[in-house]
């Protein structure tokens, strides 16, 4: 038996004007999982996040977090219910310590992460624990002590992701993550969102299928603002839709 999904939708639907960016689209994304959401140029992906985050209006459908209807749930309360979108590393701390940026984030003392309401406040000592088991798992130990904006590219988005999930959200929503990375940062951020995903739930958008193959429990297609087809990775690389869709690209 399936438990109910932590993030849903049911038939959404979002319209530009009088184009429609996705239709009939059905999520279900399972607590602590990871899930990639895949498909072409101008499938709709960018879209299901900015819908899914209260960016942009559902027209049509549902969605629904921890069993609770969120569609008409202004994008800030999302926030608090426990749905994160990690952004670009514009929203770290440049001058502070790594280690400063994640007891930061942990204290959910951050532009873009308000508290934890349904984990009750975390405390300073609580708050110094998170950050000093994010730096081992973001593999940032050697650097706690580094001013965040004097660190690579790579170890800046690294840190962007863990100073989302520091805030302990129920969701976290990554948008391209290993995007202009090289192959040595590539291989830490997906050995980083696979350990992320034992007991966080990831949902990201993904070109690389390499990439979500190997660390995907999920797989959602896109295609033209519709589902082609949601599953595990080696049902959804089988699927003949799907290798039509990539002409053979997996
Ligand atoms: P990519 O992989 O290129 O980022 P995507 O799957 O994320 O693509 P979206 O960015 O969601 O696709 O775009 C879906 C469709 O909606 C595209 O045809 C795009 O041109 C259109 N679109 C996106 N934003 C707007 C907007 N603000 N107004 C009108 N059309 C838009």
């Amino acid at each position: 038996p399936h438990a109910d999904p932590l993030l849903a939708t049911e038939a959404l639907g979002v319209r530009y004007g009088s184009f429609v960016a996705l239709k009939d689209v059905t999520l279900r994304v399972r607590a602590n999982s990871v899930h990639a959401i895949i498909g072409p140029n101008g499938a709709g992906k960018t879209t299901l996040f900015h819908a899914l985050t209260g960016r942009v209006r559902a027209a049509t459908g549902r969605i629904t977090l921890a069993g609770r209807d969120i569609t008409r749930v202004p994008d800030d309360d999302r926030v608090r219910l426990g749905l994160a979108r990690s952004f670009q590393v514009t929203s770290l701390f440049a001058t502070l310590s790594v280690r400063e940026n994640l007891r930061l984030a942990a204290q959910g003392r951050t532009p873009w992460q308000a508290l934890a309401p349904w984990r009750g406040v975390t405390g300073g000592t609580t708050a110094l624990a998170t950050a000093e088991e994010m730096l081992e798992r973001l593999d940032l130990t050697r650097v706690a002590l580094r001013p965040a904006g004097e660190m690579s590219h790579g170890q800046q988005r690294r840190l962007e992701v863990g100073m989302a999930m520091a805030a302990r959200p129920r969701v976290i929503l990554l948008d391209e993550p290993t995007s202009g990375m090289g192959t040595d940062d590539i291989g830490t951020m997906t050995a980083l969102i696979r350990d992320l995903g034992r007991d966080h739930t990831v949902l990201f958008i993904e070109h690389n299928m390499g990439i979500v193959m190997n660390i995907s429990d999920t797989v959602t297609v896109m295609r033209a603002g519709e589902v082609l087809v949601e599953g595990e990775p080696s049902a959804v690389r089988d699927d003949p839709e799907v290798r039509r869709a990539y002409l053979g690209n997996m």
